[in-house]
């Protein structure tokens, strides 16, 4: 061995004081529990372990609001969308982009530090529902920690943003993806993950920060097997007897994909649980059951996984129904009584007031239209159904849909005013059995497996149509009484899927829109008071923070996530332009690059020589495995291809190369050999070149766009 020379123990010595004398991202859980103190930080996905998303600086505020303008801005070479929480400590901004891209910057003056791309393949893309979005790091004890895409968790040095270590938390032959942002309690790096869409078991799993270690692991739904050797084998003892049938066999879902929130006095972790796999109960579990812990908030201790209580918000879950939604911790009172409360909103569209100490239902109310249950008994805490909410006899027209009253854009909750803001939105769905029946309802590995009729579900293909399903969709930002379980306020968006929420002592709420519109409201009323013009949708929430005394409001811009995917089009977003990290602050005078042109042109079209009935049978085939990332009915919001657009339908080999061959895997766009064959596929193209045509003629025949 080789004698350690005095020189390298003097450098180690130098290195070692230089260490101590920056002390960058040097998180610990004394640092979070104090952020209230620190009030210039953002050290924590929801700021807080409390995850109130409430800004304690107050220099940008009621009277203030309208002198804001641009710190600095800096634009994203990836052009997918765009969810993360940045997060800053120390004057380092650590934000994410799409495909688990990190990146570090000056929070000053926007100089981007360093950068780190994990190299997630890019056909990890088909298996994420909801696009290759990533919704930020974690920090701890001068590390950064993201999960990638691919289902990676990685360590990297703050500093330097050089990988430590990197450890992989899902099987990666089946269907897992990450795009949740962890969070770390007493040194224990906690991810979930998402796919019950696709067919998977749900879990959370716990990290050791320090070498990626893995420390224990909670699944939220039974296996095949009486137990799993993991911390959740107690509590699958209670979830088990809930389940009917084989529903292993695809993984039953419940996936922990985005909220977790941490109260230290209590030492309780709460995650949020998604939904089934696939959506509907009857083919999931014949004979019904309430399917636990799916749409559940489940309280954990986080030095075991061990499981303390449950709160299941949608017994039996047969609709996308997730309780994956943003929780809020926050101290009421209530009847004059102080109450530990824990507050959702998921994608059911009822509001939750939960006693965080125990489990129990406080209060519960609907905050936007509601069509599947007539209220929540307070006694039980069960949902009181409507007739056929089940779509067990017939088609339902549900609201919400399966994208919720509310998704993964965060809530805010003010302790100043009292009031919860949600980004809310009405989006319907026609429930319907696949086929009419279940037992046309075939598992494919890897497909997109929701055990309802997709057809019927999609988008029109006429214009009146599309009219129609526009002017249904609708969003709004809700200032929530969760005393009273009444609205006090809203603000109406032109359509739904806007950005999360901040809200500040400075008496503001803070919300980016899908038309690109970066807003600051007055908390207590909602009059705007303040404006700007992001040139591009906005889904992220935005955060605040403070250097040398000056106040700044930050926020990623760029459109994207599954409503987007799907039927982006039946909103009216700005989902082509940059993406973009924005900063803000009092007497800020930078510009916005302009915003580049875009030109939608129609390839050379030739002529639809498809019959009729294989027309058809393309929609029925487009319907089932590619309008979920394509858009429903081919109407794409453009972040990914609008088929009626690509030159790629005007040619049969071509067409054929990409969709059997996997000819643009490295765009993300894998081979779908395994579902659809040369047949189907030329389907498929002929079912999109008449739409092509029909698009064309339609324009054409309309004025001359501006
Ligand atoms: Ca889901």
């Amino acid at each position: 061995m080789k004698r350690i020379s005095a020189l390298a123990v003097t450098l180690a010595a130098v290195a070692m004081l230089a260490g101590c004398g920056e002390k960058t991202a040097d998180i610990d859980g004394a640092r979070i529990a104090a952020a209230d103190k620190n009030a210039g930080e953002w050290v924590t996905h929801g700021r807080t372990y409390g995850e109130q998303r409430f800004s304690p600086l107050d220099k940008v505020n009621v009277a203030s609001a309208g002198q804001l303008g641009l710190s600095w801005s800096f634009d994203l070479p990836e052009d997918r969308g765009v969810e993360a929480t940045p997060l800053v400590a120390d004057g380092v901004m650590y934000t994410t982009s799409s495909w688990s891209i990190v990146r570090a910057f000056d929070a000053k003056t926007g100089k981007l530090l360093w950068e780190f791309d994990p190299q997630v393949p890019r056909k990890t893309g088909v298996k994420a529902c909801c696009d290759s979005v990533n919704r930020g790091v974690a920090l701890w004890e001068g590390r950064v920690y993201v999960g990638a895409l691919d289902g990676r968790l990685i360590a990297l040095d703050a500093k330097t943003g050089k990988q430590v270590w990197s450890t992989v938390t899902v099987d990666q032959s089946k269907p897992y993806t990450i795009t949740g942002a962890p969070r770390v309690i007493k040194g224990k790096v906690l991810i979930g993950n998402g796919g019950a869409e696709f067919g998977v078991r749900g879990y959370l799993s716990a990290y050791d920060a320090r070498n990626g270690k893995m420390l224990w692991r909670f699944y939220t739904v039974p296996g095949e097997q009486t137990t799993d050797g993991a911390a959740s084998d107690a509590a699958m003892k209670i979830a088990r007897p809930t389940w009917n049938g084989e529903f292993w066999k695809v993984g039953g879902g419940g996936t922990v994909w985005d909220s977790m929130a941490y109260d230290p006095d209590l030492d309780l972790l709460y995650i949020g649980v998604g939904n089934g796999t696939p959506w509907n109960r009857d083919i999931r579990s014949p004979g019904g059951g309430d399917n636990l812990f799916l749409s559940s908030v489940v309280a954990l201790k986080p030095d075991t996984g061990a499981y303390v209580w449950h709160y299941q918000t949608t017994p039996g879950e047969s609709w996308d129904y997730t309780a994956t939604q943003h929780i809020i911790l926050a101290d009421l009172t209530i009847a004059g009584k102080p109450v530990k409360a824990l507050m959702q909103a998921p994608k059911n569209g009822f509001f939750y007031v939960i006693d965080r100490t125990n489990g129990k239902l406080i209060s519960a109310n609907n905050y936007v239209p509601v069509s599947w249950a007539t209220g929540i008994d307070p006694a039980s805490g069960r949902p009181v159904e409507t007739p056929n909410a089940r779509y067990g006899s017939g088609p339902a027209l549900a609201m919400p849909g399966p994208l919720g009253g509310h998704n993964w854009q965060p809530m805010a909750f003010s302790p100043k005013t009292g009031l919860v803001y949600i980004p809310a939105q009405e989006i319907p769905f026609p429930y319907m059995q696949p086929g009419g029946a279940n037992a046309n309802f075939r598992y494919e590995p890897g497909a997109w497996n929701i055990g309802v009729d997709s057809l019927i579900a999609a988008m029109p293909d006429d214009q009146a149509g599309i009219k129609a399903v526009r002017a249904s969709l609708k969003g709004r930002l809700i200032a929530w009484d969760p005393l009273t379980q009444t609205e006090k306020w809203s603000v109406k968006h032109s359509g739904p899927w806007n950005g999360g929420v901040l809200a500040t002592a400075g008496g503001l709420v803070f919300q980016g829109s899908a038309t690109g519109e970066l807003a600051a409201y007055d908390a207590a009323t909602g009059k705007k008071v303040w404006s700007f013009d992001a040139q591009t949708g906005i889904v992220a929430p935005p955060i605040s923070y403070e250097i040398d005394g000056e106040q700044y409001i930050a926020v990623m811009a760029g459109w994207g996530g599954g409503f987007a995917l799907t039927i982006g089009a039946g909103a009216d977003p700005r989902s082509d332009g940059p993406r973009r990290v924005l900063v803000f602050k009092l007497g800020g005078k930078s510009k916005l690059p302009a915003r580049p042109v875009s030109t939608r042109d129609f390839p050379a079209l030739p002529a639809v020589t498809g019959s009729p009935a294989q027309i058809a049978a393309g929609k029925t085939t487009f319907a089932t495995y590619c309008g979920v990332c394509h858009g429903s009915s081919a109407v794409s919001d453009f972040s990914i291809p609008d088929l009626r657009y690509s030159p790629v339908i005007t040619d049969a080999a071509v067409f054929k190369g990409v969709v059997i061959d996997g000819d643009r895997v490295e765009n993300g766009m894998v081979s779908f050999s395994r579902f659809i064959d040369a047949a189907k596929a030329e389907a498929v193209r002929q079912y999109l070149l008449s739409l092509a045509h029909g698009e064309r003629d339609r324009l054409a025949a309309a004025k001359p766009r501006k």
